[in-house]
Parts: structure tokens; sequence; C-alpha cells
């Protein structure tokens, strides 16, 4: 029998299918069991929500060659699981090819295509001309370089002199692409809602609104040309050959506790100490200097969560009580668009234990309305949101979005 070149790629690929499974775990003996997984370092697993309470589901995205010994290892301790993603390459494919094809359409388009998920360069390019068209509320701040000397910069929507103001950023976890995707909507939401939108043109009479939207550049240009699945900073470890530490873990709020890795080879890494990555330090120095935040909002992906802080601590902050009602209220106009369902809750309670993330910092230095997103979806895709997804994801956010910033703007404190 002959074989031709295409027969060997089609058997390559067969035997080269990521999966992405969902585990349900029931009892404490299995969360423990399934820990033990994620400190195997031979399996290669890549866990998209960690195995940390009996109550919530567990991806993990486990690479052909593990697929077998991860299914009979579940199987054998009696630990129910469901396939999520079939085959992650499919997913992989469909969004690259999305994006070629974005790129032939903008040869022949001026308009920019907020349906798509866009490059680094890209996105800088367009802010540039956003700021362009409108110079009478955006500029461009750059707030500081990445590791691997990338600009960060922070778009300054403001109508007047030393207004008290609010922070959105995202993209700190790269991989995490609605989130950048969604701040680049968003950003043309403000600058072409303002002076159409009575609220928002209200808001932006007395409040300043500072968006960055690819807080982890380095991160965000790796996931495009290496790794789609890459977290992190892309920095240097000392004594590791693994790069990079989890950005949300590296903050100055319970930092290096529990929910963060100490291993440099992990996800969670939380770096060799506090502010250690120039990416967050940038933030730091800027927050503290500008000095007159009244809100600081994070935007992640996925699970469909409103949350406040602690993550370090299970302990009920002060605030938590008005932070709950105003995290409701924020996922209630999110959900009148299409339906979508947000739980709400402290990052500890809703999700696990997680220290030195930048909510934390930012209550803790005294910014009462703080906040972190986690957007679409609840696991059917994860991290790998199909891009017709974004427009939705964006303007549903919007709604929470601005439901906070009015309240912040009501509640001057
Ligand atoms: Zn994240």
């Amino acid at each position: 029998m002959d074989y031709s070149s295409d027969d060997f790629a089609n058997l390559f690929s067969l035997f080269n299918i990521d999966q992405v499974l969902r585990v349900s775990v029931e009892t404490e003996e299995q969360l423990h069991l399934l820990a033990s997984l994620e400190e195997d370092e031979f399996l290669q697993l890549d866990f998209w929500l960690h195995p940390v309470s009996s109550d919530l589901p567990v991806d993990v995205r486990v690479p052909f060659a593990s697929l077998q010994t991860v299914k009979v290892f579940l199987e054998s301790n009696d630990i129910p699981y469901s396939v999520m993603i079939k085959d992650v390459q499919d997913l992989l494919d469909e969004e690259e090819a999305e994006m070629e094809a974005d790129i032939v359409r903008s040869r022949t388009s001026k308009s920019f295509n907020f349906g798509a998920y866009h490059t680094l360069d890209t996105i800088y390019q367009w802010m540039d001309i956003l700021v362009a068209d409108h110079q009478n509320l955006v500029t461009k701040i750059q707030i500081g370089s990445s590791y691997e000397n990338r600009p960060i910069y922070v778009l300054k929507f403001s109508t007047g002199e030393n207004r008290p103001a609010i922070w959105i950023d995202s993209g700190i976890h790269s991989r995490e692409w609605v989130s950048q995707a969604t701040g680049v909507w968003t950003a043309n939401k403000i600058a072409t809602d303002y002076g159409q939108d009575a609220s928002l043109t209200s808001l932006l009479g007395k409040m300043d609104i500072f968006l960055l939207i690819v807080t982890n550049p380095d991160g965000y240009a790796y996931s495009h040309t290496n790794d789609r699945m890459w977290r992190k900073t892309r920095s240097r470890n000392a004594g590791s050959i693994c790069r990079g530490v989890d950005p949300n873990r590296n903050w100055d709020a319970g930092f290096g506790g529990p929910g963060a890795s100490r291993n440099p080879c992990s996800d969670a890494y939380h770096g060799p100490s506090a502010h250690s990555e120039v990416e967050v330090q940038s933030v730091v120095n800027f927050v503290k200097s500008h000095g007159n935040f009244k809100s600081f909002i994070s935007i992640h992906a996925y699970s469909q969560l409103l949350m406040y802080p602690y993550g370090y601590s299970c302990t009920d902050v002060p605030d938590s009580r008005e932070l709950d009602t105003v995290g409701r209220s924020a996922v209630r106009a999110l959900s009148t668009l299409y339906g979508t369902r947000y739980k709400v809750g402290s990052i500890c309670k809703i999700i696990y234990q997680a220290s030195g993330g930048s909510i934390d910092w930012s209550y803790n230095l005294g910014i009462k309305y703080s906040f972190a997103f986690e957007l679409r979806d609840t696991g059917r895709y994860g991290f790998l949101l199909p891009a017709n997804q974004i427009i939705p994801t964006a303007s549903e956010t919007w709604l929470a979005l601005k439901n906070i910033m009015e309240y912040v703007g009501d509640h001057p404190y």
C-alpha cells in the first residue's frame, strides 16, 4: 500500500490531539488525587481551572502523550470527566484562519474589525488612530516598558484637570484573548459614546477613565508567535530554564501566600519578590503617583464571574457588603443583553484563595471599588473563545462596567 505525504500528515495529526477535559471532583480525596497530577511535571498538564474545591469543575488541557495515562488514572479512581474540547488544534486552526481572513479584509477596508483578534502591533497602531480621531478626549500615555522593552500604553479619557479616576486593565494574562479584545472594543465605545450617551458624558464631566488594554505585552506577543497558551510575563528566572512570572500573583498583597507557586515552571509562579515584574511595577508607580483612583477594575477570562477582594484571604473586607451589592447590580445589567449569567463574590470565596492579585493590592491602597471580571465563557471554549463572541462579550461587559462607573461617580468618598 502506498502512502502519500498527506496520509502521513493526517496520521501525524491523529497522534497529536490535545484535549481539554472537564473533571468533576466530588470528594476531598479526589481533589487531592487531582492535585497530585498537577505536581507531576512529566505529564505536562495545563490546568485551565485548578483543582481547589470539590464545588468547582477542573478544566485541564492534556497533551496527546499523556491522554491515555490521565484518562486511565481518572477512570481507575472513579473520578467523572467529560471531553470539553475534543481537539485543541482544531480550534487553534480555526482561530488562525479567521485572523488571516481578517488581515486580507483589512487590506481593502479601512474600518477596524472589532470582532477579530489582533496582534500587539495592530492594536498599538489602532490606538494611535483612536487618539488622532478623538483628540479632545483621548490621550496615550506610556507608563513603562516591558521586560522585552515593548512600550506599555494607557489610554486616558479626560475632559478636565485634576479629576478623580477609574482604572481598567485587560490582558494581564496573555492567553485570555477576549480580555484584550474587550479592552479594544471598550476604548472605542468610550470614545464614540462620549457626547452621545448621557450617562457616560456626565461621568466624563467629573471623572477620568484610564484604560490599559495590553497589560502584559511580551506575553501577548508570545501568545501570537510561539505559544497560544502562554499566560505569564517573559522574564528570565535565575537558576531555571522556565521563563515568566504570573503577573497576577506578583502584587504586594499577601505576596507568596496560598494560591501562588514558588516553582518558576508553574503558571502561577509568584516571582522572586513582590513587584519584581516591570509590567506590574509600572502600573503600581502610575496608580500611586496619580493618587486619586476611586475604582480599579481588572479584566480576565474565563468563568463568568465578577469578583471583589480579597483573594489572599477569605476574611471579608470592610466594604464587602457594598461591593457585593454593586457587583450584583452590575451583573444584572450585563445579563439584560443576552441573558449571560455571572456569579458575584470575593475571589477567595467564589474561586479559590489566590495571593498577590492586583485588586487586593488596589483595595489595600485605599481604592474601595476594586473588581475583577472573568469574562465568557464557562468552559465550552475556555481561552479559545471564537472571535464571533468578542463583540457580544464586550457589549454585555460594557453594561456592567458602566453600571459600576455610574455608581462610583455617584458615591464620592
Ligand atoms: Zn487571568
